[in-house]
Formats: C-alpha cells, structure tokens, sequence
C-alpha cells in the first residue's frame, strides 16, 4: 500500500519497513527510524511549480484544504487515503513580524512563527495528525492496534488525545505527575483520553512507554516515531512560503526531545532536493539552562551525555536525555548548527519583553527569544540579518507561569516591571483619579 515512502534506519542499514507497520527503531542497530520518500516521482514537477501549486492552495476551505499539513501532502504521505485523513485544520499559523521588537535589538529582520496558534495549542498538532492518520489507515487495512500511547511534558498528550478522539482511537497517555500545566492536564481528560500520572520525569515516562509499545496492540505517539515528523517538517516549508519564498538567515527554535529541530531541517532538506530553495538558514537550538544536555554537547564537540533535568518554568523542554539527540547533532551539523542556553529569569524577561509587544508567549518561546538576544549580543546575529524565531505553544496554557511573573513569585526569576491589578471602589471619583494618574 504504501511504496513511494518507507521507515529506514538513519545509520544506513539497508531493509525498509512500511509505513503502517509499528516499528520504531532499526532492528538490526536499535537506531531511531526516518521516513524516506521516492524523490523521483515529486522531481516531475519543478521547484517553480510545487512552489506554485502550494501558494494556489493557500486559502482554500475544501476539506482538508484548510490545514498547513495536507495541503503538502504530496510530500508528507503521498499514497494515504484522503478518507484516513483525521484534520483538525492544524496548521497554517501566523508568521509575525516583529519590527520593533528587532529595531530594539539590533536584527535585520525578525518574525515569530505562531505555532500555539493550532488546535490544542501547540506545533505537535502538525505531527499528531500524520501519525493518527496513518494509524487509521492501518486499522482499516487490518492491523491490530488496540490504543495509540504516549509519555508527554504536556502538549504531545493534549494532542494525541485530540487526534484520537477525532478518530475513534482509544488513547493512554502518561505524564510526569505534577509537572505539566492545569491547562495540559485537563485537554486529554476532556477528549476521553487515559490518563496515568507517575511518580517520576519525563524522562522516567518515556522509559516506561517504550517497553509498553515493545507489546501488540499499543501503538507509540512519541516523536521517536517518525511519523511525527513527517508532519512537523512542514513549519519550515510554511515559514519559507510565508517569505514569499525567500528563506531566512536563522531559524531558532527551543528543543527538549529534539525531534523538532530533526524536523525542521527535514523539511529544508526536501526543500532544497525537489528545487523550491537554493539556500540554507543557519539552525540555532535553544535550551533552558536547567535542561541543557544539547547544549553541553555543543560546546564539547558534539559528545552527547544525559543529564538529570532541573526543574524549569520551560516545563515541555524539561528533558535530560532526549530520544532523537542524534538525529538533532545530524541536522545541526548541516545547518550551520549553533546551540544556546536560558536561565530561568533571561526566558521570562524575553517572554515578558515579547507580551509587551502584544503577544503572549509560553515559556520556551522565552528560551528561544532569548537565546537570539544573547546571539545579537555576541554580533553573531547582526543588522544585516533575518531571523524566525519559532513559538511552540501557546501562552494560554502557561497562565500560572504569566501570573507568577507579575506577581513577583517566580523561583530564580527578578520581575523587572510588574504590571499589577488595581483594585478600586465602585466610584467615579476614585477610578477618575486612578486614570489622571496613568494619563499625566
Ligand atoms: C514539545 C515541545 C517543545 C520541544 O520539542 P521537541 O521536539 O521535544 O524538541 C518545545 N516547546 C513546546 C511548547 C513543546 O510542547
Ligand atoms: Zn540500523
């Protein structure tokens, strides 16, 4: 069924797999799997005319028209049934300029990619939904698959537990207890999702997850599974439409398990194969200070250790040993990799300097907006320069995160301008003086 693209290892062993198989790791070397495509067959079409033929799709509403994912789909899952397809208009999200945000830094150009701006709130919709999809697929075409699982810092479960509902699936999701958001928490109860809460990180999750999916029947969400991005490849064909077709000198994007930035370069390495750009963007990592096991690898020659993960008001990018590190370490060498670090309180001024300019951004969107700073600091981002810095989620689900900051009660963070609630009397007099106050 599936023939112009199949799992192969990422270290070269030669078998493939098919797509609907439930595979995660080469079973000859126990490396992660990627999704390969049959580039001949695209190569009929120009650079010029795919480049053509997704801009006449933007826009359209004709059903699965209005999603940034299947509109691509010819890159994504040629060969899937359009009636497997489970969309819930992930996608397509807004690309905003922030002049005045750059003028004040001293950057060229600068946009923010608003991946929060998706169904369930984060950029893990654009792989929720090729996963569940193919899991459809492979239901109907008989495969035995009782529930879909994942281990989650918060948005992948939400996700998942969307994707799955809309399809019918049943759904386990496992989460380290106490540390995602109420918001998080309660997106997979709402859509009928199992919830188990464990005693242990993120990391100790994914552990036990991993052993679940070994056993049939339980089919495996977690961006080890390629499948994920497959779909998450498409922010970076988005962000280069979005530009009119002109890619931008960095890309900067926060990383916990790094799948995402496997993904972003995937997306430009199609780019370039198939002719619709000629030119590469420099990929820059940003990780909390508290969770910086990519980091730590960055400045010793890309020798990767896990780390135990500290607590950090970047709560999805709490992760101390990342599942798709290699392939990560792969992308960053192609793409001119730098990697940076954020303490607790440079993320939560940048995220505060950000909502001051109209925005509402979660804490690794902080990360990423501060490791351009401390980038523009180091002159290695300049006037010169366009930057995209890419939000992961959105501030929504952060509100105790944005609440701690103006009230002062955030650990390791000096608040630097709180903007408190005034209480007043209902009384004319009193709110006239109030507002002479903030006018004179
Ligand atoms: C998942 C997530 C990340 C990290 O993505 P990885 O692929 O795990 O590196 C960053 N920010 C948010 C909000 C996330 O949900
Ligand atoms: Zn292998």
């Amino acid at each position: 069924m599936f023939r112009r693209v199949a799992f192969r290892c990422i270290a070269g062993c030669s078998e493939t797999y098919p797509l609907d198989q439930a595979i995660y790791r080469c079973p000859q070397c126990q490396n992660l799997l990627e999704v390969a495509h049959d580039l001949e067959p695209l190569k009929q079409r120009s650079g010029a005319e795919w480049r053509q033929l997704f801009d006449a799709r933007i826009g359209r509403v004709a059903w699965p028209g209005t999603s940034g994912v299947w509109t691509k789909k010819e890159w994504i899952c040629p060969e899937l049934d359009d009636e497997a397809i489970v969309s819930l208009g992930e996608g397509a999200t807004p690309l905003l300029p922030l002049q005045r945000f750059a003028s004040k830094l001293g950057v060229g150009e600068l946009w923010l990619k608003q991946c929060g701006a998706s169904h369930t709130g984060s950029f893990k919709d654009l792989g929720m939904t090729v996963l569940v999809s193919v899991v459809q697929q492979a239901i109907r075409s008989g495969r035995s698959i009782r529930a879909v699982a994942c281990a989650s810092t918060g948005d992948t479960s939400a996700s998942l537990a969307a994707y799955a509902a809309a399809a019918g699936i049943a759904c386990i999701v496992i989460l380290p207890r106490g540390k995602v958001t109420r918001a998080q928490l309660v997106q997979p109860l709402a859509c009928g999702a199992h919830v188990l809460a464990l005693d242990t990180d993120f990391d100790g999750c994914m552990h036990i997850v991993q052993r679940l999916a070994v056993e049939a029947g339980v089919y495996l969400a977690n961006s080890m599974n390629s499948l994920r991005l497959e779909g998450q490849k498409t922010v970076a064909i988005e962000i280069v439409e979005q530009l009119g077709w002109r890619v931008p000198d960095f890309v900067i994007i926060p990383g916990g398990n790094l799948g995402n930035v496997s993904a972003l370069g995937a997306g430009f390495d199609m780019m370039e194969a198939l002719g619709t750009i000629t030119k590469r963007p420099r990929i820059v990592v940003a990780q909390a200070e508290a969770a910086n096991p990519l980091y730590l690898a960055y400045k010793n020659a890309w020798k990767f250790v896990p780390v135990a993960a500290r607590t950090t008001l970047a709560s999805a990018i709490q992760i101390g040993n990342p599942v798709s590190i290699e392939k990560a370490i792969a992308a960053l060498k192609k793409y001119d990799g730098i990697v940076e670090q954020a303490s607790e309180s440079e993320l939560a001024k940048n995220a505060a300097r950000a909502d001051l300019q109209g925005l509402f951004t979660c804490p690794h969107t902080g990360v990423a907006l501060a490791a351009l700073e401390k980038l523009v600091q180091k002159k290695v981002i300049a006037k010169n320069h366009s930057a995209v810095v890419i939000s992961t989620a959105n501030g929504l689900k952060f509100t105790d995160f944005k609440i701690g900051y103006q009230q002062g009660t955030l650990a390791g963070v000096a608040h630097a301008q709180p903007n408190l609630l005034a209480e007043l009397p209902h009384d004319y007099d009193a709110v006239r003086r109030k507002v002479d106050e903030i006018t004179s």
